[in-house]
């Protein structure tokens, strides 16, 4: 038996509304719907499929099959209904992301994926190995609207939002990508078999921003049917978006949040993080203090060091009193080159010194410098290299 329904029922993300009589005169348009099963949630599907009379318990089969088995082709399953198999045949879809380039880096194996979308787009993801784990930076939107000064993707303006399919697409593409690069698994010491462990939206755009995508994008990447990654493995990262927050923590209360602060000084922040202007960092912090506190889920505080800027003692004394009342740590990122701009990292002694002011104070701190420095995996960079190269043919 076919299923005498529009595919939209099964896939899309839209509540059931209409009677049934009046679903199954819908005329199916090729092209005219979303069907691609990468984005939808399990539980959606389960819903979807238990209101059409099929088990639910199909939804998780498929997300198996999609996500632990990597299978182009989720619906050849034995175990589906045949007529739910073949319907999906028919109206389905897997669609990810293209692989435009992967560059691999020389320095730290780090492999930056500069990827293509169905309108032709571009975002990145980096994967990067660190020990026993393997993190996977991705990306939340094409471009970001929030122009911070020492960020290349803030250069760019914001074109267009990912949709939750397009995020969770880069985890599945990086996926299939180590089944296919076992040697590069080998070369970082690495079982064959490893999954990438952890997850940080810290690529283009705000995520944020496009937090309804984003909080559907975690809700599938932590189903333990499908990737089953650990709320504590997945880390947004925020330019200070205190509505995002809010969201955030309402449908994800064990989410991991890396805030970017850059200063702990209102108006400088203002200068080099526009957002300050809406949210102001003290508000941000605040509202974390009051609804995570001391005990609650650990924040990252983000510090991308700029000399001259943000290194002095004075700054350092500042971000010391931000962590008060927080389950905080730092990271001090010395600033990754942005070549047309004036700003550049302080000296690794100014550095070190920052963060033995901090450490004194008992604050857990780490410096962190950029992964993949020779292939531009930092923020943005390869996407503007790209583009530049493509003005320059023109
Ligand atoms: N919009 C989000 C996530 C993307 S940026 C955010 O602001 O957090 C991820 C991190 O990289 C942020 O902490 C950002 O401030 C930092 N960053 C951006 N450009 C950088 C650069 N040139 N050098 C070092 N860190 C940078």
């Amino acid at each position: 038996m076919v299923y005498p329904t529009h595919p939209k029922y099964i896939l899309s993300n839209r509540p059931f509304g209409e009677p049934m009589a009046q679903r199954t005169r819908e005329i199916y348009k090729p092209g005219d719907i979303e069907t691609n099963l990468v984005g939808v949630t399990s539980q959606h599907l389960a819903r979807n499929l238990s209101q059409l009379g099929i088990p639910a318990v199909h939804a998780r089969t498929l997300f198996r099959r999609m996500y632990k088995d990597l299978a182009a082709e989720p619906w050849a399953d034995p175990t589906l209904p045949r007529g739910l198999a073949a319907h999906l045949r028919a109206y389905g879809r897997l669609e990810l992301p293209t692989i435009k380039k992967a560059l691999r880096s020389g320095y730290d194996q780090s492999v930056k994926f500069l990827l293509e979308l169905s309108d032709g787009r571009e975002i990145e993801a980096v994967l990067m190995p660190e020990k026993a784990r393997l993190t996977l930076c991705l990306s939340s939107q094409v471009g970001c609207a929030q122009a911070c000064v020492f960020c290349h993707t803030g250069r760019m303006g914001l074109t267009r939002q990912l949709s939750a399919g397009e995020i969770v697409g880069q985890l599945l593409l990086a996926q299939r990508w180590l089944a296919d690069n076992t040697d590069w698994l080998q070369a970082v010491r690495l079982a064959p078999e490893t999954r990438i462990s952890n997850v940080v939206f810290m690529g283009m755009g705000e995520p944020l921003d496009n937090v309804n995508a984003v909080n559907q994008a975690v809700t599938i990447m932590t189903d333990p049917y499908g990737l089953a990654l650990g709320l504590a493995h997945i880390s947004v990262s925020t330019a200070g978006h205190l509505d995002g927050i809010r969201e955030l923590y309402a449908a994800h209360p064990k989410a991991r949040l890396a805030l970017s602060v850059h200063s702990a000084f209102d108006s400088k922040r203002s200068r080099i993080m526009p957002i300050n202007r809406r949210w102001p960092l003290a508000e941000v912090v605040a509202w974390l203090r009051e609804h995570l506190g001391a005990d609650g889920p650990p924040v990252m505080f983000q510090y991308t060091m700029i000399a001259g800027v943000n290194d002095s003692d004075e700054d350092s004394e500042a971000l010391a009193a931000l962590t008060v009342g927080l389950n905080a740590k730092i990271n001090l990122i010395p600033l990754n080159d942005v070549a047309t701009s004036r700003l550049a990292a302080p000296d690794p002694g100014r550095i070190q010194a920052f963060r033995d002011h901090l450490h004194r104070r008992g604050i857990r701190v780490m410096v962190r410098y950029s992964k993949g420095q020779d292939i531009a995996a930092a923020c943005g960079q390869l996407v503007a290299i790209e583009s530049k190269a493509k003005a320059d043919l023109n």
